[in-house]
């Protein structure tokens, strides 16, 4: 039996190849479709619904129904059985459809007569395009092999549509890649672009979906299976220098050497798909499948199950990477993710980024963030449905974006780019000037930075200097460790950049998040409370007193200012500072000039660091709070999981007040203070450290402006006392009295 439907769905598919290679138009190709397979099947009816938007399903083509129905009768995702079958991305089988629930009558049809229904969903690695039905007058359910038939020429329907094989008289029959599509993911960094899209990794399109030749294309896949698991091995004996981390690559290695896949796939090309074809069938399965796991384990495995099937098709197609498509003018990057160094490779030639995965702390973020591009992060689906040259616009501002945009859609978000455009102007009008607040408070704005792209910021953006250099991207980006004469070079071009402003160094910051591709695997049970930034450097000091020597020699007599990352109690300051003056004693004796001043500062992360000795105060040169790091130790909240971090408002009455205790002990010891995480940079979080006391702020570039306007209208001693008065009427946070305040002082 099996044997005879499989040369059965064979005879089917190379009909419908047969078809493919007519030359006709989208329409009479359709119905000569539902015709063949109501025919090979033996069923009065066949018709084909496709996705008209993303909500309507239009009956495009039919053998039996009533012909006046075609481009007539649509339906709803979930409405009727059609719709349903579409909604659950399953087939459904039934013998008395008009007994079944959601069955709908549609009297323009005629389908009351028919009772055996056979519904399969028309789609292509898990997204949606329509709806394959057979219908017969007797009452039967389909056999299995006849199910799975149905559902091998669903796949090869579907390859047709990616293929634009029923694109009618300049009308697409099908709408997909066609209709406007909204993303909400996650903000990775602020800023707004419109360009047009530009895929990472183009998709594999399929082209040769059935064969005839079963052998032929066994052996085809056998021979793709061959090297896939020969690049697996490799890359797994040469795993500090990839990308991947082992975990990964041993899931790789289990499914490439898994003979039930492998199984599957000779099944599918035996009933006549190409191996292409048939590798993209299992593929379609897991992405079904990945959708309705709800164990994240599980779902991180079927996502290596789907990359090593990309691996795979572009071993089989010689597609994907490297196709040569021509960069659009103001692309947009769309990737599943990206490494930091892939996205340095780009540069700053995109004008957005946007991810389907990523998180806000990722090393692609942090670049993102250096190289001051707008990044949208967890946009679900928009590799699969963004096509290179769409046009797309990204509200890295709301994290939202839009592919295809309506014209509305598009005007309104000219507008709001006009305004931004227009604000900048205002704050370019503004940048030589001091951030003093109308009350004569005089707060000094410096900018973060990370790379020797940043520095042309320096002067643009008003900053008084870099009040945080990242160096760990120099880190990240790289294969192996920066040599120090590498790291003096790029230190010295830093200084000379800045042009006698002060750059605050941070010495490497790395662990958490931040792993290096050269570092051997550590597996921590809880990474942003594990072994990381200072604490590597201390236990491991080769790199740092390396980092260190480095700057020294960069500094070549000029002034430096270092300081160490993630500083929980004093004797890490002391450990750090004697490995520094140790460097300092070496590099004298080797006969390079000592900075002419050194400033060795902490950065106060983790509340403990607030209770140290008020010898840590008096040591320290001055002070750097870590607000990403301290807000998630403070509220134990995950700076990385959306979920709890935004349920902590930085204005909560609880962390202003520990804000504010820092403030007391650095000024007690006369220990100059500042504030470096992300919220230095949000105008009223901003205005209310200030109001604290906290008078120095670093910040990214494109924040100063926008933060030093509004500092210049603000009254800060009237924001003090409006917080006071908050906190003394026990209020959670003091943002909306704030704001109040603000708002009426603007006038
Ligand atoms: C911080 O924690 O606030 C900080 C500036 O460091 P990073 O974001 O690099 O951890
Ligand atoms: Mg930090």
């Amino acid at each position: 039996m099996a044997e005879a439907t499989e040369s059965e769905s064979r005879k089917l598919l190379s009909r419908l190849q047969a078809t493919m290679a007519e030359g006709e138009a989208g329409q009479e190709r359709l119905d000569r479709i539902t015709h063949l397979i109501a025919d090979s099947m033996g069923t009065e009816v066949c018709s084909i619904y496709l996705l008209r938007d993303s909500d309507t399903l239009e009956l495009c083509a039919t053998e039996g129904l009533a012909p006046e129905a075609v481009h007539v009768t649509r339906m709803r995702i979930g409405e009727g059985l059609v719709g349903r079958v579409a909604r659950r991305a399953r087939a459904i089988n039934t013998a008395n459809a008009p007994a079944e629930r959601g069955f709908r009558y549609m009297p323009e049809t005629g389908e009351e007569r028919y009772s055996s229904f056979l519904g399969v969903p028309i789609q292509r690695l898990g997204e949606r395009l329509g709806v394959l039905v057979v219908q017969s007058k007797d009452q039967r359910e389909f056999s299995d092999d006849e199910v799975y038939a149905l559902e091998v020429v669903a796949m090869v329907l579907a390859e047709m549509t990616e293929l634009g094989a029923f694109v009618g008289e300049g009308e697409a029959l099908s709408a997909r890649h066609k209709h406007p599509v909204m993303f909400r993911g996650i903000v990775g960094q602020e800023g707004t672009a419109m360009g047009r899209v530009y895929l990472h990794e183009p998709r594999v399109v399929v082209t040769r979906p059935v064969s005839d030749d079963p052998e032929e294309e066994t052996a085809r896949l056998k021979t793709a299976i061959d090297k896939l698991r020969v690049s697996v091995d490799e890359m797994l004996s040469n795993v500090t220098a990839g990308g991947e981390s082992v975990e990964v690559l041993e899931a790789y290695r289990m499914f490439a050497n898994s003979r039930g896949w492998l199984r599957r796939m000779e099944e599918d090309i035996a009933r006549g798909l190409s191996a292409e074809a048939a590798v993209e069938k299992e593929q379609s399965a897991a992405r079904a499948r990945m959708e309705t796991v709800p164990d994240a384990y599980l779902r991180e495995r079927l996502q290596d199950l789907d990359d090593l099937s990309n691996r795979l098709l572009r071993l089989l197609t010689g597609q994907g990477r490297d196709t040569g498509a021509e960069m659009p003018q103001d692309p947009i990057l769309i990737a599943r993710n990206i490494g930091p160094g892939e996205l340095l490779d780009y540069g700053r030639s995109l004008r957005g980024v946007v991810l389907e995965e990523g998180s806000v702390g990722s090393h692609a973020a942090v670049v993102a963030r250096a190289l001051a591009i707008p990044l949208v992060i967890q946009a679900s689906r928009i590799t699969t449905e963004a096509l290179n040259g769409d046009p797309i616009l990204v509200d890295g501002d709301q994290g939202v974006v839009h592919l295809r945009p309506e014209d509305t859609v598009a005007s309104a978000f000219r507008d709001k780019v006009a305004m931004q455009a227009e604000a900048q102007e205002r704050y370019a009008s503004i940048r030589h000037r001091q951030a003093e607040t109308r009350d004569g408070q005089v707060v000094s704005l410096h900018m973060n930075a990370g790379l020797m792209a940043d520095l042309p910021s320096l002067p643009s953006s008003g900053a008084e200097g870099v009040g945080l250099f990242r160096t760990e991207l120099q880190f990240l980006t790289r294969s192996q460790v920066p040599r120090r004469g590498e790291l003096a070079a790029l230190y010295a071009r830093v200084m000379d950049a800045a042009g006698g402003r002060r750059v605050v160094f941070r010495t490497l910051d790395i662990g958490s998040d931040k792993v290096l591709p050269y570092m051997k695997p550590f597996e921590e049970p809880n990474p942003a409370l594990g072994w990381r930034a200072i604490r590597v450097g201390l236990d491991k000091p080769g790199v740092m007193r390396m980092q260190l020597q480095a700057l020294i020699r960069a500094a070549d007599g000029r002034p430096l200012t270092v300081m160490f990352p993630f500083i929980a109690q004093f004797e890490e300051f002391l450990q750090a500072r004697d490995h520094l003056m140790r460097e300092m004693d070496r590099e004298d004796a080797l006969g390079h000039a000592l900075p002419s001043r050194l400033e060795v500062g902490a950065m106060l992360e983790t509340p403990s660091l607030a209770f140290a000795p008020r010898q840590f105060f008096e040591l320290a040169d001055f002070i750097s709070i870590g607000g990403n790091d301290l807000k998630q130790f403070f509220f134990a909240a995950d700076r990385e999981n959306e979920r709890v971090r935004r349920r902590y408002d930085t204005l909560n009455v609880s962390f202003l007040t520990f804000l504010q205790q820092i403030v007391h002990r650095c000024d007690d010891c006369d220990t100059p203070l500042s504030f470096c995480g992300e919220d230095a940079g949000r105008p009223v979080e901003a205005v209310c450290f200030a109001a604290m006391g906290l008078n120095s702020l670093s910040m990214r570039p494109a924040s100063i402006g926008p933060v030093k306007s509004l500092l210049m209208r603000t009254d800060l001693g009237e924001i003090r006392k409006v917080i006071n008065a908050a906190r003394a009427e026990g209020v959670q946070t003091v943002r909306p009295a704030v704001m109040e305040a603000l708002r009426a002082q603007q006038g």
